[in-house]
């Protein structure tokens, strides 16, 4: 049971299906659905659940406003949603592609990068539309301002570009809710604590100043190849990027001053009114795909930082492949968000075999893993940062720029139809019944077999050149034409 450690005045909304965690890349894949799952048990069974600010649309539901310990589950996202920032073809491909046509579809296979890192399974379309659906219904609470945390641990898949899949990731739901957030807050912050670069997200606004992406992860031979510290944005976007490069084995200690002392500078001078934190857990000590040796303390340090600035802040998953620590992760970040102590112990729960054998929420750096990034190396790394941040002019001069991003465009055309679907957010009783599913078998086995690292590829190894810069701005929001 959870107690509180001070009464927290700040409401916090969370978005969960309960189909999420049925989803299934394949035998041996990496990204398993059903960590969000684990997630919610761990949720459900530490209490948290009933310090989470339930809205209730009353007037499609106003029985239901005298019922408790209900879940927002939200609407799936739909085609016009995704394609605010998707390409049609795109998301059409994805709507039509299944495991029994995809010989029939080889070429558009090719041309979308579906297939190998990003495969073709059972219920691929419906997965994106739950996890953009969560993200958009949380950017939406949060401009209502019915709450002043909003959490989707079904989104936070950062590598998805206009029309690519990328990394695991197929539909970009940071990116939807981003552009949902800029419909009423002149400036949104991105922080990416993942320990791969959010490419997908600082390409889409890598042109404009209402959107400043911060991500630190481990740069040099390691998907995707982007992320260099000169890598700073263009045009009007110019210094609104921010690459934080690392090396293998960054501990907790390296990270909170490396990440505070950043952090702290963005949010004086850029002083956004929306953050979006998306917290893939694979920086976590011992991850299956991961290089870092951060526990969940570190990681949650993030959290904790970003919360204390009380600003409307959206908490997205993301990566995390050693599932266990995954769901231990994104249980202690709820319970920051909460502002609720939860116990080292874990209360049991419909996955508790798999904490095996300490059963402890908390884990452990890991002993053999050197840090090679030197306080000499992130001396350097944050003067560097520092004098990129200078650059930026001060805050009353951050205009809407009605030319170099297309929210405004967008929001004209998005915003009845958001308004109007996210109205009829389906908000249920809770139903833990459908949260206690078997889970498959190779789910359990494949998140402790060893496995290498890196099996995510690095074919986007990418210097941003002019060139480069020019033929991006095609593919980047702040060009469209259409919107
Ligand atoms: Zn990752």
């Amino acid at each position: 049971m959870p107690t509180s450690l001070q009464h927290s005045k700040q409401r916090v909304s969370y978005y969960y299906d309960g189909d999420f965690g049925n989803f299934y890349y394949g035998q041996g894949h990496p990204m398993k659905p059903h960590r969000v799952r684990m997630t919610h048990s761990l949720i459900v069974n530490y209490g948290l659940y009933r310090a989470l600010n339930v809205m209730v649309r009353q007037e499609k539901r106003r029985t239901a406003v005298f019922l408790t310990q209900k879940f927002q589950r939200p609407a799936r996202a739909s085609f016009y949603e995704m394609t605010r920032y998707h390409s049609d073809d795109y998301i059409n491909f994805l709507r039509q592609v299944k495991s029994d046509n995809i010989s029939t579809l080889t070429d558009q296979m090719t041309r979308f990068s579906v297939g190998e890192d990003c495969p073709v399974f059972d219920g691929m379309y419906e997965f994106c539309q739950l996890s953009c659906g969560g993200s958009l219904a949380a950017a939406a609470q949060l401009n209502r301002k019915e709450s002043d945390i909003a959490i989707n641990w079904m989104g936070g898949l950062h590598h998805a570009k206009k029309s690519e899949a990328s990394g695991f990731c197929y539909s970009n739901d940071i990116v939807l809710a981003i552009l949902e957030l800029l419909k009423v807050h002149k400036r949104v912050l991105y922080i990416d604590i993942d320990v791969h670069h959010g490419d997908g997200v600082e390409e889409a606004f890598y042109t404009t100043d209402r959107v400043m992406t911060v991500s630190f992860h481990k740069h040099g031979e390691y998907f995707p190849g982007t992320g260099d510290l000169k890598d700073v944005g263009a045009g009007h976007g110019k210094y609104y990027a921010l690459n934080v490069p690392l090396r293998d084995g960054v501990d907790d200690f390296t990270y909170e001053r490396i990440f505070q002392t950043v952090m702290g500078e963005v949010m004086a001078r850029f002083q956004p009114e929306a953050v979006v934190l998306q917290c893939g857990a694979d920086s976590l000590a011992g991850d299956r795909l991961g290089v870092f040796n951060l526990t969940t303390y570190g990681h949650g340090k993030c959290v904790e930082y970003m919360k204390s600035f009380n600003v409307p802040l959206l908490l997205v998953g993301g990566g995390g492949y050693t599932i266990r620590n995954v769901s231990r992760c994104w249980v202690y970040e709820t319970s920051i968000a909460l502002n609720l102590d939860v116990a080292d112990d874990l209360p049991v729960n419909d996955y508790f075999e798999y904490f095996i054998p300490d059963y402890k929420l908390h884990i452990k750096p890991l002993t053999t893993l050197i840090n090679f990034n030197t306080p000499e190396f992130i001396d350097q790394t944050i003067v560097s940062l520092l004098e990129n941040l200078k650059q930026l002019p001060h805050v009353p001069s951050v205009q809407m720029h009605p030319t170099s991003i297309s929210s405004d465009a967008v929001v004209k055309t998005f915003d009845q139809s958001l308004r109007r679907d996210h109205q009829n957010d389906d908000i249920r009783e809770s139903r833990f019944d459908e949260d206690v599913r078997v889970e498959n078998s190779s789910e359990f086995y494949d998140a402790r077999e060893p496995t290498s690292r890196n099996t995510q590829s690095n074919k986007r190894q990418r210097n941003m050149n002019t060139a480069e810069v020019e033929g991006f701005k095609k593919t980047r929001i702040g060009e469209e034409d259409d919107v």
